[in-house]
């Protein structure tokens, strides 16, 4: 287990498509192990692997009751929709006004291959979509409306 970097927007790991996993296998155990450390430690929602510089289909969430583990995740169904401030641990310190579905289901794979379904709603809805954005190298910032203020955030809390 280890604490792994995570990258900022300039990094151009962030900005590529990343391929499918096909071998579920120590290595990838390992990049697991090491994203929920990190996620831990930064205090984030959710971790895609690209922003550890791995450029393949890994996310991690936090639904606040177990660290979800999604490999080649698909969302599958999207219900309703949600406008609100949405960080990244890749843009640190900014947040944007996102429009989200409210509620989206996902299909994935977990560590050892086997096909799984997930749910999630309002944070954790949006935290889905965010995620699967970054595996087509996709930030939250190509897609808001625009960078919150320093006011709206003060006013948010
Ligand atoms: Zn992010």
């Amino acid at each position: 287990m280890a604490l792994r970097n995570i990258l900022t927007d300039k990094e151009p790991a962030l900005h590529k498509v990343c391929r499918p996993v096909v071998s579920f296998d120590r290595k990838l155990h390992t990049l697991l192990d090491d994203m929920k450390d990190t996620l831990l430690e930064a205090n984030g929602v959710g971790l895609a692997a690209p922003q550890v510089g791995i450029l393949r289909r890994v996310v991690i969430v936090d639904t606040g009751e177990e660290i979800l583990e999604l490999i080649n995740p698909e969302i599958i169904q999207t219900d309703g929709e949600q406008e609100g401030a949405e960080g990244c641990l890749s843009v640190p310190g900014r947040y944007g006004l996102v429009k989200r579905p409210y509620y989206a289901k996902v299909r994935a794979q977990d560590r050892y291959g086997n096909w799984f379904e997930a749910e999630g709603e309002e944070l954790i809805g949006r935290c889905f979509c965010h995620e699967l954005d970054h595996l087509d190298g996709i930030l939250y910032t190509q897609v808001m409306e625009r960078f919150l203020t320093e006011e709206e955030l003060n006013a948010e809390d």
